[in-house]
């Protein structure tokens, strides 16, 4: 059985989510903004042995503590998609602009496809491609768990900004409409920031994408 804790990071207050199964203790870690030995002390309380670090965008509160993380602990890095590599290549200037820890640059071992598949054990995580906040998002989509991470495409009562450069309002609602309703009314889903809701509940309350 998998489960997950999400821990808020960084002063944005970033959904950080440690994702394991209980048999076996293997976990991964979806955006590791930042407050790194927090994650740590986490990871140890839970006694679970990270394998892996999962990113959805790469924007500085989700991936800051990404480089020295899979630094320290060797560890594989998983996304996002390539569109994103701009942000990637910017996370020291983001660092220094946003008055964080300055932020190691580093190169995903794998960028993720729309489509694509993550593993943690014998469980099975979907990959889709959910442009729009940034060109690269993606989001993960456990069925099993009927969860999905989804970063900042969309939030509780809200959706994620898209006056960054390379960010595109239809685009992002169409990525909303398109790839995470089809993930049906009774996923839960975890966004990057605030608390969590179900995509049902957004279809019928949502201001930005209701209705729809
Ligand atoms: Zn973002
Ligand atoms: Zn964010």
């Amino acid at each position: 059985m998998l489960h997950y804790r999400t821990i808020p990071v960084t002063a944005f207050a970033q959904n950080c989510s440690l994702v394991w199964d209980d048999k076996t203790k293997r976990a991964a870690i979806i955006d590791p903004g930042g407050d790194l030995d927090e994650l740590l002390e986490e990871v140890q309380a839970l006694g679970v042995t990270l394998e892996q670090i999962w990113l959805t965008h790469a924007h500085i509160d989700h991936a800051g503590a990404t480089g020295e993380l899979a630094r320290r602990l060797q560890l594989p890095i998983v996304g996002p998609h390539q569109g994103d590599q701009y942000w990637i290549d910017a996370l020291p200037e983001q660092s220094r602009m946003f008055g964080f820890p300055q932020a190691e640059a580093f190169t995903p071992t794998r960028w993720l496809e729309d489509g694509d598949t993550v593993k943690l054990g014998a469980h099975t995580l979907h990959v889709r491609h959910c442009p729009g906040h940034t060109p690269g998002h993606v989001v993960f989509h456990s069925p099993e768990l009927q969860r999905a991470f989804v970063g900042d495409v969309l939030f509780a009562g809200s959706i994620g900004r898209t006056d960054f450069p390379g960010g595109d309002h239809g685009t992002l609602v169409r990525s909303i409409t398109e790839r995470l309703w089809p993930m049906g009314d009774d996923t839960v889903f975890i966004p990057g920031h605030g608390p969590e809701s179900s995509f049902g509940r957004e279809r019928r309350s949502n201001p930005f994408v209701g209705g729809t």
